[in-house]
C-alpha cells in the first residue's frame, strides 16, 4: 500500500438533501379544465348510495338515475369512509356510465378513526361555493355544513316512497338546463330542499338542508352510536 494511498482521506458519502416536495394538499387532483365552473357533487357510498354490510351489495333506486343525470354535467366524486378495495367494487357495480371521476377511500390522509370523523370538503381543493356533499351521516356535515344535504338512510330495503336519488337527480336536472353558471345557491334555492335541525354524535344539534320529502328525522333508522360502528366495517 502507498504511503499516499495510506493518507488518502475517504471520500465522503455523497447524501443528496431530501427532495423537497410539495405535500400533497389536497386528496384528489386538480380539476380537468372540462369541469372548470361545473358543480362539484360528492357523493358518501354507505347507507346513501348502497346498502353492502352484508351479503350482496344492495343499490337504492334512483342511484342509476342520479348518476346518468350527473355524468359530464358536474364533476362527481365518490367519498366513503371504506376501504378502496371495497368501495372501487361498489363503483363498479352502480356505475356502469363511468360518471364517477374520482373516489376517495379510507385514508390517514382524512380519516381520523374518531367517532364522528367529517369530510372537509376543503381538502378536495374545488370551490366551495360550487360544491356540495351528499351524505346520510350528519357528523361529516361538520366542516361546511352549509355544502350539504342529508339525505335519510338506506338499509337496503326497497321502498316504493324511497324517491330521494330520484328527487335529487329532478333537481340537479332542473339546474343544469336553466343555470350556466350554478352553484350551491342554486341547489338550495329549489323549493324541495329545506333546513332542518338534526342530531350530531354528541347529541348537538345542527341544522342541515335536506329534501323536505324525506323525513331524515323518522327515517334515521341507525342510532349515533351504531352509525359509528357502521364505518368501521370495510
Ligand atoms: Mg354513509
Amino acid at each position: 500500500m502507498s504511503g499516499q494511498r495510506a493518507h488518502e482521506q475517504p471520500k465522503p458519502q455523497l447524501v443528496a438533501p431530501p427532495v423537497q416536495r410539495e405535500p400533497y394538499k389536497y386528496l384528489i387532483p386538480p380539476q380537468s379544465s372540462k369541469d372548470h365552473n361545473k358543480l362539484v357533487v360528492v357523493l358518501d357510498l354507505d347507507e346513501t348510495l348502497v346498502y353492502g354490510r352484508e351479503g350482496p351489495v344492495r343499490v337504492r333506486p334512483g342511484t342509476a338515475e342520479l348518476l346518468q343525470c350527473l355524468k359530464d354535467r358536474a364533476e362527481v366524486i365518490v367519498w366513503t369512509a371504506g376501504s378502496r378495495d371495497y368501495a372501487l367494487e361498489v363503483i363498479n357495480i352502480i356505475d356502469p356510465f363511468c360518471a364517477i371521476q374520482h373516489c376517495i377511500y379510507r385514508h390517514p390522509m382524512w380519516w381520523t378513526g374518531e367517532i364522528g370523523c367529517t369530510k372537509d370538503l376543503n381538502q378536495l381543493g374545488r370551490p366551495l361555493e360550487k360544491t356540495v356533499l351528499i351524505d346520510n351521516t350528519p357528523d361529516v356535515f361538520r366542516a361546511n355544513p352549509t355544502n350539504g344535504i342529508l339525505v335519510s338512510d338506506f338499509l337496503g330495503t326497497v321502498f316504493k316512497a324511497d324517491r330521494v336519488l330520484f328527487t335529487l337527480a329532478d333537481i340537479f336536472d332542473f339546474i343544469f338546463r336553466r343555470i350556466s353558471d350554478p352553484t350551491v345557491g342554486s341547489i338550495f334555492a329549489s323549493k324541495r330542499i329545506m333546513l332542518r335541525r338534526v342530531p350530531l354524535e354528541s347529541n348537538r344539534k345542527i341544522e342541515l338542508y335536506t329534501l323536505a320529502a324525506d323525513d331524515v328525522e323518522n327515517h334515521m333508522y341507525i342510532s349515533p352510536a351504531q352509525r359509528s360502528l357502521l364505518q368501521y366495517l370495510h
